[in-house]
């Protein structure tokens, strides 16, 4: 009832007009048709520099065509959780095929990247123990960790001395897991994954790694971070997400078979929730080829991406410790961020404009995700129109 009287949910529109008045009530967007390097957004055509479809698979044919044949052969709902009867044939193959490509005894496919997170830190630490997360994780490792019922140490982005006196003052608890992003969802800047190796060897700590911006793109394979800093052997729990790079959805975690199995009877995002449709897993089967393949994708991307900070620094733009197809133009404030995403939109580009909650107080910026898809000439053309708000 909303005559007046008996409104519970009134404090709702008190809260959102609150959102309105800090410049941080955020709408939701139709998109048109496949995303590539143009989007159709509220009828509108835009270059597109807002999607993580790093490596221009989204709208593959090579994918569509594997969805298809697997929706036809297994069907299009999945029916149950994977441990009932919903894990399909595609779904164990796929997770045969990521343990392979990530040199693992296993691996274990979630319905997204955010499912993965939430389940698995809860599987691996309770309340006896403790959790060492950087302040800049994303969301869905925060909220894996909120559930776990752990002690919590939150040290500074990328702050390993800081690491280390919480280790150390976390050295009662029974067990200890450091968690970290390796490419920063925001920032695009990359965690020193090898101190943090060393510093879990040293306090006898478990290090689980969420590869999401980096599976696909970083590594001589395409494994990631961990590939490319030779870490393989020293990162117990690899996350990776598969609706990124390889332009589908669901997410995975893959290590050991003792830790994989352990997953499957205790993650609870993987034991209670219907596993994906079939050609989720197929597509994803196909994108692994693909990334296989085709390593010219991910070299060039980085290339590029590289070229582009460069010349965005020649202009004078901020985008901070950036080493990745994210590049972040740090503005500071919401509405001054958000004004700049307007502009560019009516000059015909798509760069989301992030803020608070997404990036921390006094950090908006505008978010440029570089994919294969972007030429030099299509970069270009918003490095233009950029150097024009200078
Ligand atoms: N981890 C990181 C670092 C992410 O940026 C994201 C998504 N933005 C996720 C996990 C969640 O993955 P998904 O979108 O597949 O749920």
């Amino acid at each position: 009832m909303t005559d007046g009287l008996y409104d519970p949910l009134a404090w709702i529109n008190n809260a959102l007009e609150e959102l309105e008045r800090g410049g941080l009530r955020r709408v939701l967007a139709v998109r048109a048709g496949a995303q590539t390097s143009r989007v159709v957004l509220g009828r509108r055509e835009l270059v597109n520099f807002g999607s993580n479809d790093y490596l221009g698979l989204a709208a593959d044919e090579r994918l569509i065509a594997a969805a298809r044949a697997a929706s036809e052969r297994e069907g299009w709902g999945s029916g149950a959780s994977p441990l009932v009867s919903g894990r399909g044939e595609s779904q164990a193959e796929l997770e045969r095929r990521l343990a392979e490509f990530e040199g693992v005894e296993a691996a274990l496919v979630f319905a997204s990247g955010f499912a993965a997170n939430a389940g698995v830190i809860p599987a691996l630490v309770e309340e006896p123990d403790a959790i060492f997360g950087d302040a800049k994780n994303h969301a869905s490792l925060i909220d894996g960790c909120r559930l776990s019922k752990a002690a919590r140490f939150i040290y500074s982005h990328g702050e390993c001395d800081e690491l280390e006196s919480l280790l150390k003052r976390g050295s009662g608890y029974r067990r200890r897991l450091i968690v970290t992003d390796s490419v920063f969802s925001m920032d695009g800047d990359l965690a020193p994954l090898a101190a943090i190796a060393q510093l879990a060897e040293k306090y006898n700590a478990m290090l689980m790694v969420d590869e999401a911006h980096a599976t696909g793109v970083f590594g001589k394979n395409g494994c990631g971070v961990v590939e490319q800093e030779g870490l393989h052997d020293r990162v117990h729990v690899r996350v990776g997400t598969l609706s990124k790079a390889f332009g589908t959805g669901g997410g995975f975690v893959c290590g050991r078979r003792s830790l994989v199995d352990w997953l499957a009877n205790r993650a609870r995002t993987y034991v209670f929730s219907t596993a994906q449709p079939a050609a989720t897993h197929a597509a994803a089967i196909a994108a692994l080829g693909i990334v296989r393949d085709e390593p010219f994708r991910r070299r060039e991307l980085l290339e590029r991406a590289a070229g582009f900070r460069l010349r965005l620094r020649e202009q004078g733009w901020i985008v901070g410790r950036s080493e990745s197809q994210i590049v972040p133009i740090v503005i500071g404030e919401p509405a001054r961020t958000m004004r700049l995403a307007e502009e560019l939109r009516e000059a015909g580009f798509f760069v989301p404009g992030i803020r608070p909650p997404s990036v921390p107080e006094g950090e908006s910026l505008l978010r440029v995700s570089l994919c294969y898809h972007h030429t030099p000439e299509i970069m270009g053309t918003l490095l233009e129109r950029l150097a024009a708000f200078r």
